[in-house]
């Protein structure tokens, strides 16, 4: 961009030039027109002065010649002639000569050359006797002037007169004059030539800094301003300049900082946003749309939206453009619940005012969430309908038998009767433990009867009953309790925790077939209190661990159904000691035993506080 100019193409130079060539024809003209009007007037001014000199000259002689007597003698007609040459005014006159009638030469004005006195006249245009004046070229090639003029008188020609006189002194004359002419003009030119430079440079040095700021500004830089020097029109152009750097700079700003606040209100935005243009190559792209997409901003510009989103097999542009709306995109890796992620895309076009599409925008949300719950919801409903058909389809199959006359029969028909209690305690069971779910779910801590209590004693009420139960259970089993020595004051729903601490005692002893120990611990964090329960059964597979909370999911489920089981035991469970702000999870090794853990919130007292 910051191109020198060069000196010979400069506007400096142009100036200078077009000043100089002006000055230079004028001189050429005016310097022709004077010196041919100077030759012309020196040159005719000195003919008429000559053509005057030969006339005085030849009437001088006239009156000389007709004053002389007649018969006087040719020497002293010559002196008296010779007398009136020597008078004369000889400036610029080489040659005069005086002839009488026969043509023998009177007087010369060659003192020396009184030896052509009394000879005959050699030049022809003398004994012509006719008046004659004319420019010739000697024999040195000389421009000499020519005058003949006849003596006259009443009687006849007396004889004649020849001045010859050097006109090439005259031309000489004009010549210098004109030399001295010239000279004068170059000098003149040569200042010229520096003036014109120096007025052509206070023109074009504003000209030179606009120039140079106006390429600053469109390199972005618009701190500098013009100097403005004067008042005239070029000034008026400076200050317009700086006024309109002035208004760019600012209009640079504010569009400077409505970008900068776009950048943050897209880069501080829960949704991801892309942007394309009319082709569909992304332009912009959000942090949020990065990460959702894990992507780097690198790869993203300049790609098709379609190649980005992964989805340019099923969708071209125009159809994205003209039918899609929203888009949900499955860009889970995997079925594992931490590696799902299922995404909304909202496409909208940009479009300017005369209707033409200028480009895209996509607006992407995180609905895993969403489509998970949706999805639990959707699988909720079909599990409960099936659970309840179960029991409901074969307590329809023993009324029927017993209808159609098994109620005669003594021997099958209370056991007919005694399985459809069991399975309609069973419905009961699940439909108490379903209510139990829901109203866990409308309201968590509302529906909490909170108290303080000793969880220690609390664990060991509830480890009596099952002490209890040991000996009516068909297999062995031993339930060792690993306590901390402190009682342990914890606010909590005292009957709720008792159902949880229920359940897993309760599939501790239904998941262990052979037996075995069942090691309850309480122990005591800075802030927690782990109650734990291991026991040497099944165990759960390590792909189940995760999923053992969730409504209705039993490992084995014929098993777990044999065992009278809900499937919901767990995932109350888990709602309970949610709602009392702890956890709960389980850890597992297949075929060698499981171990439960409730971790609850507690603040340790000191225990003569509550003495
Ligand atoms: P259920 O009423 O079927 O016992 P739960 O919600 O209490 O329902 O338990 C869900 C599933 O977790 C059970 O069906 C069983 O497969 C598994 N499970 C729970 N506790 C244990 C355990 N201690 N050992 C092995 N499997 C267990």
């Amino acid at each position: 961009m910051q191109k020198r100019v060069r000196f010979f193409q400069s506007v400096n130079f142009k100036i200078a030039l077009t000043f100089i060539l002006i000055l230079v024809i004028s001189i050429e003209i005016i310097g022709a027109y004077f010196i041919s009007n100077l030759e012309n007037t020196t040159i005719t001014s000195f003919y008429n002065d000559m053509n005057q000199r030969t006339s005085a000259l030849a009437s001088n002689v006239g009156t000389v010649l007709n004053n002389s007597e007649s018969g006087e003698n040719f020497d002293d007609l010559s002196s008296e002639v010779q007398q009136v040459i020597n008078n004369m005014n000889m400036t610029d006159i080489i040659e005069v000569r005086v002839i009488n009638a026969e043509s023998t030469i009177l007087a010369t004005n060659e003192t020396s050359g009184t030896s052509l006195v009394g000879q005959k006249n050699d030049y022809a245009v003398l004994n012509d006797f006719d008046v004659l004046n004319e420019q010739q070229v000697d024999e040195n090639n000389e421009r000499v002037y020519i005058n003949v003029y006849p003596i006259q008188s009443n009687a006849g020609n007396l004889g004649a007169v020849y001045i010859r006189s050097n006109v090439e002194s005259q031309y000489a004359e004009i010549s210098k004059t004109a030399f001295i002419f010239f000279s004068a003009s170059l000098i003149a030119a040569v200042i010229s030539i520096i003036v014109a430079l120096w007025v052509s440079r206070s023109i074009t040095q504003p000209i030179e800094e606009m120039r140079l700021h106006a390429m600053r500004v469109a390199n972005g830089d618009y701190s500098g301003r013009v100097q403005v020097y004067g008042k005239d029109e070029l000034s008026q152009l400076g200050e317009s300049f700086n006024q309109l750097s002035e208004r760019i700079e600012e209009t640079q700003d504010s569009m400077e900082a409505e970008r900068n606040r776009l950048d943050s209100v897209l880069t501080h935005m829960t949704d991801g946003v892309i942007a394309t243009d009319r082709r569909g190559t992304v332009i912009t792209i959000n942090e949020t749309a990065l990460s959702l997409l894990g992507i780097t901003s690198e790869e993203a510009v300049g790609e098709s939206i379609l190649t980005l989103l992964n989805i340019q097999e099923d969708y071209s542009l125009r159809r994205l453009l003209e039918e899609t709306k929203d888009l949900l995109l499955d860009r889970s890796e995997s079925d594992r619940r931490e590696n799902q992620l299922i995404l909304k895309v909202n496409f909208s076009m940009l479009r300017r005012e005369s209707g033409f599409i200028s480009g895209l925008v996509a607006v992407i949300h995180d609905v895993t969430e969403q489509e998970r719950t949706e999805q639990e919801r959707r699988e909720f409903v079909s599990n409960v309908s099936h659970e309840l058909r179960t029991p409901l389809t074969s307590m329809r199959s023993y009324i029927e038998a017993l209808s159609e006359g098994a109620w005669q029969d003594e021997e099958v028909a209370p056991q007919f009767l005694k399985v459809t209690l069991e399975e309609t305690d069973r419905m009961i069971r699940m439909i108490n433990d379903l209510l139990d779910l829901s109203r866990m779910d409308v309201g968590t801590t509302t529906t909490l009867q909170r108290e303080f209590v000793n969880f220690t004693e609390l664990v060991n009420f509830v480890l009596d009953r099952f002490d209890m139960m040991v000996s009516s259970q068909e297999k062995e089993y031993v339930i060792r309790r690993e306590f901390t020595q402190r009682n342990l004051w914890v606010e909590i729903d005292t009957d709720k925790m008792i159902q949880v601490i229920d359940n897993i005692m309760n599939n501790a002893i239904k998941y262990s077939p052979d037996g075995g120990t069942i090691t309850v611990r309480l122990i005591e964090t800075h802030n927690n209190i782990i109650f734990s329960v291991s026991d040497q059964g099944l165990g759960i597979p390590r792909k189940d661990l995760g999923r053992v909370f969730d409504r209705f999911y039993r490992v084995d489920k014929a098993r777990a159904r044999a065992q009278g089981g809900t499937g919901l035991g767990l995932a109350i469970s888990r709602e309970v000691v949610k709602a009392h702000g702890g956890s709960i999870w389980a850890e597992s090794q297949e075929n060698r035993g499981s171990t439960f853990y409730i971790a609850l919130p507690y603040e340790p007292y000191e225990e003569d506080w509550w003495e």
